[in-house]
């Protein structure tokens, strides 16, 4: 058996009562390798280490390894190009909405358009770390919603140690009840799991 669980909810009439609190949930944390499952409230599975951490796997892990380098390369263009500023990106977005919405500007846009090789290369030239400085917002931004839709979707979890080990000796309990009713119908074999009590915790 390992350590990980994938939270899964039952209809209605499978309702039963959390492991942690005894309340009423259809949300079950189930192990494939076992079998071992269990219910538990769904405020349970968020924010709460002593019970259960989520497992966000690889694409979550190279994400905000990215996000990071992006927020530390941000800072270090902000630094460099504005050190006396008093308000580093939004002042910048601020002159730069501000030159966009310039009318002469955008005139002067639609008559080099016919030319505009040239002209692009000398804004690009002009206005290369303001550029950089915008992509790296969007891809910071982009960054921070595909992490918080990874986090909001996931579904796999880790027990706590202790309640893991737990999980676990009840597993083996189980085993033997399950060896003792095997000549019994299944229905008669899944209630005497189901209503099988749970070892104590230490914890609350
Ligand atoms: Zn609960």
């Amino acid at each position: 058996m390992i350590n990980e669980y994938v939270s899964r909810k039952v209809s209605l009439k499978d309702i039963n009562g959390c492991l942690i609190c005894q309340k009423p949930t259809t949300t079950v944390l189930y192990n494939k390798s076992g079998p071992d499952w269990f219910y538990t409230c769904d405020i349970h599975l968020q924010d709460n280490p002593e019970f259960v951490k989520p497992i966000y796997g690889k694409d979550y892990e190279t994400k905000t390894n990215r996000l990071k380098s992006v927020q530390q390369e941000l800072h270090r263009i902000q630094k460099n190009n504005d050190p006396s500023s008093w308000d580093g990106w939004v002042g910048k977005l601020f002159i730069k909405k501000n030159k966009n919405q310039s009318p002469d500007k955008d005139k002067d846009k639609d008559k080099d358009e016919n030319k505009d090789g040239d002209n692009n290369n000398n804004k690009v030239g002009n206005e290369s770390t303001g550029n950089r400085s915008d992509m790296l917002q969007r891809e910071y931004q982009t960054l921070l919603d595909e992490l918080t839709h990874l986090k909001q979707n996931n579904r796999k979890y880790q027990l706590d140690n202790s309640l893991y080990e737990n999980r676990v000796q009840r597993r083996i309990r189980t085993q033997r009840i399950k060896e003792t009713y095997t000549a019994t119908n299944p229905e008669e074999l899944a209630q005497r799991l189901a209503t099988f009590p749970n070892v104590p915790t230490d914890k609350p």
